[in-house]
């Protein structure tokens, strides 16, 4: 454990082929320094470890610059003022900021916001289902796949943190019926008896392709108005598959494809896009952050009175954070994963 003065940091030490191992990161002791005017030192409380931390590990374009090789993995964080020298933050405010994975951080007060309180919603759920996963989920359902009151929405990854909010918010705005996909039977159960999806499916048990078909009954002309892609793949193969005419599709994520170690080839049906009227259209947050203060607008009345349900799955100890984040992308959470420290 450090001292408020140091800090215990994990580092980028080199940049993966494939699946991540331990000696791509370091841990790492820094010694902060004295406070200078107008800095702010935190002690972290909660971590958040996300699946788009895996692509910033890569070298090259994406939507956010790659980590830096020997510099801290950076993400959402919440923690606690343990010493300011800023008249805006005092010792014992929660903030939040993206300095990421260190137990105390020490930056200029500008870096940390305070965390708005909510009464009845604890803080972590600002990292989570009133922070940029539940909005991710939002967005892609009323900026970019235009849900409308009857759709027939299906989600992939629909356990996680974006999915388990996204089926209940298309709900919550007139889906007709919510599929969701979700690996292994106790996550399927999940999805119909907690996240209110209509019908299940573990794409671990058979094809996807096959049991979307069987769920939807594209045969007969019933499939889906709106996709949630949070998975691509095969998930997104099965789901072009089973495309009604005018379907829009928000291509939220790919996780199926962020640790392969080629390029992965692409859909084998993009032509029914044409015969069908479809559309596909990828999106990240960061453009839409302007959307915000609207998401939360009906996000949080959806959380207090519990019509949005929300999970976390939370590992304990800073320890614990390269593994939390591993194991997430191989499915170990339920919701949001965070590490509490
Ligand atoms: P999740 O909580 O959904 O965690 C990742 C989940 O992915 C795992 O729990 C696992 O669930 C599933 N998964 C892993 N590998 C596969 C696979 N091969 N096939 C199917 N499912 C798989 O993470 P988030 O909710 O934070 O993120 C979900 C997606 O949204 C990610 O792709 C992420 O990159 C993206 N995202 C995009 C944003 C944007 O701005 N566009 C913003 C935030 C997130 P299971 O056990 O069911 O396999």
């Amino acid at each position: 454990m450090s001292t408020d003065r140091t800090s215990t940091q994990i580092h980028l030490a080199r940049r993966p082929t494939g699946w991540p191992v331990d000696d791509d990161f370091r841990r790492v002791e820094v010694d902060l320094g004295e406070l200078q005017p107008g800095e702010v030192r935190v002690r972290n409380e909660l971590l958040s470890v996300d699946p788009y931390m895996r692509g910033r590990m890569n070298a090259g374009r994406s939507y956010v610059p790659p980590f830096e090789l020997d510099a801290v993995m950076t993400g959402a964080a919440i923690g606690r003022v343990v010493a300011s020298r800023d008249d805006g933050l005092v010792e014992g405010d929660l903030v939040q900021h993206e300095l990421g994975w260190r137990d105390v951080a020490q930056a200029p007060a500008a870096a940390f916001r305070p965390v708005r309180e909510v009464p009845g919603v604890p803080a972590s759920a600002h990292l989570g289902v009133l922070g940029v996963t539940g909005f991710t989920a939002w967005l892609g359902l009323t900026e970019i796949a235009h849900l409308r009151e009857g759709d027939v929405v299906l989600v992939s990854g629909a356990a996680g943190s974006v999915g388990s909010i996204a089926g209940q918010i298309a709900k919550l705005l007139g889906a007709s019926r919510t599929i969701g996909s979700a690996g292994g039977p106790e996550k399927a159960r999940l999805l119909t008896e907690r996240y209110g999806y209509d019908t299940a499916i573990d794409y671990k048990a058979a094809p996807i392709r096959q049991q979307l078909r069987a769920v939807t009954g594209r045969e007969d002309g019933e499939g889906i108005d709106v996709y949630f892609d949070n998975v691509g793949g095969d998930h997104l193969e099965a789901a072009i598959e089973v495309f009604n005419d005018g379907a829009r599709a928000a291509l939220c994520g790919a996780i199926s494809s962020y640790n392969a170690d080629r390029r992965v080839p692409g859909p084998d049906n993009l032509w029914l896009l044409i015969t069908r009227g479809a559309s596909m259209r990828g999106f990240t947050v960061p453009h839409y952050f302007p959307h915000f203060p609207a998401f939360l607008e009906q996000a949080v009345p959806w959380v207090q009175d519990g019509r949005l349900v929300h999970d976390e799955t939370i590992r304990e100890g800073f320890d614990g954070v390269v593994d939390a984040f591993l194991d997430l992308m191989r499915g170990a959470n339920t919701g949001k994963m965070l590490v509490r420290l």
